[in-house]
């Protein structure tokens, strides 16, 4: 039998989860919407779904199963757990609340309503990602110490509601909650220190330009920055590892790994070397010999995937991919970055 869902919110990301499971999913059918504005609930209409009156009219509706969140964020919280307590299964959008102490509350109401509870973190099966996640994971550039991963736009002030601080607003509450989680992927152990520089170029009620340096149990450093003031992007990631560097430049993965060649033995000059840096031999180029540059991997990306083990999860006990203690771990992250901020500099956490 399929699972019946209902969306709440039909506003953009809506129509992403509207048109694909309908595409890609066929354990799932969308069958139904609700928005507290009249426009919306038109077009949800228009595309076919049933529409409620009240939020009320759709918890009591004993046809949907599982509903998806894509309000603003202020919302995620209240309505999860409502639609838990009414016995849905619950999909919230990312951040799928402002703080951790507000998880712990939807956590615990999908305990005790015996409920799945998932996060949509569809930016886990981004190819980027999933290129750096193999290259580490095959240790092709040896164990990564410095990681770099940026999303750099020069549209100016948040768009709509993401300007506001009561909606939850703000780059770190945005793509923030998707770089960090990339980052607890590629590094399950303890984030052990956090500083956050949060800009607010274009206003005063919410970050919008950022930089954002995690520091990990083993050493790994890892520094996320998001700006939407920025003219000259650098690439997307850029991870130095013990053994070569990758770099993989913008959403198409155009990028490179160059790796030391095992048999390519590196001598020092015994005299100082005249470089265009001037007198070094530090910075004086390599010799070519010593190198080798490899293609990026091939990796499969597909967003679906999420959904997909939802359905699995449902219809087979399959294991959740997005669990919430996941996102329990983010937000605690992310409040540590917030009291870094307040505080004007590095703090120590154990997260
Ligand atoms: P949006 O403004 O386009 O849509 C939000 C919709 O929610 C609007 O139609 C609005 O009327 C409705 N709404 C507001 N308050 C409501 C309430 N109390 N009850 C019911 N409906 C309500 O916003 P968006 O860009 O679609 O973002 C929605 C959510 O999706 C956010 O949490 C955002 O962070 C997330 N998002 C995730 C991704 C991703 O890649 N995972 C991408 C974009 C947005």
């Amino acid at each position: 039998m399929k699972h019946r869902l209902a969306l709440i919110g039909y506003g953009g990301m809506a129509g992403w989860h509207h048109s694909n499971i309908k595409e890609k999913i066929p354990q799932i059918e969308v069958v139904s919407a609700y928005d507290v504005r009249e426009e919306a609930l038109e077009k949800a209409r228009q595309n076919g779904l049933k529409t409620y009156p009240s939020l009320q009219e759709l918890l009591n509706d004993k046809s949907v199963d599982l509903v998806t969140i894509a309000t603003p964020n202020d919302f995620h919280r209240s309505l999860s757990i409502a639609c838990l307590n009414a016995g849905k299964h619950v999909i919230c959008e990312k951040p799928v609340t402002l703080n951790a102490r507000e998880l712990e509350d939807v956590i615990a109401a999908s305990k005790e309503a015996g409920r799945l509870f998932s996060i949509h973190q569809n930016r886990r099966w981004d190819r980027d990602f999933l290129t750096v996640k193999k290259v580490i994971s095959d240790g092709l550039i040896g164990r990564p110490y410095f990681v770099e991963s940026r999303v750099q736009g020069s549209r100016g002030a948040m768009h709509g509601w993401r300007g506001y601080k009561q909606n939850g607003g703000g780059m770190t509450l945005d793509w923030g909650v998707h770089l960090l989680d990339q980052a607890l992927q590629l590094f399950p152990e303890k984030v052990v220190s956090v500083n956050a520089h949060l800009f607010s170029v274009f206003g005063s009620q919410v970050d919008d330009n950022i930089k954002l340096l995690l520091r990990f149990q083993s050493g790994t450093s890892v520094m996320l920055e998001m700006s939407t003031n920025c003219f000259i992007p650098l690439p997307r990631w850029h991870v130095s590892g013990t053994d070569g560097t990758m770099m993989i430049e913008d959403w198409s993965c155009k990028g490179r790994i160059v790796k030391l060649r095992p048999e390519g033995e590196m001598t020092w000059e015994d005299d100082i070397v005249y470089t265009e840096a001037g007198p070094t031999r530090t910075m004086a180029p390599r010799p070519k010999h010593t190198t080798a540059e490899l293609p990026l991997p091939e990796v499969k990306a597909d967003w679906t995937e999420y959904y997909k083990n939802i359905a699995d999860v449902l219809d087979s006990g399959a294991e959740l991919i997005v669990k919430p203690e996941q996102a329990l771990r983010v937000m605690k992250v992310i409040d540590a970055l917030f009291a870094s901020q307040e505080a004007g500099q590095g703090l120590k956490c154990d997260i």
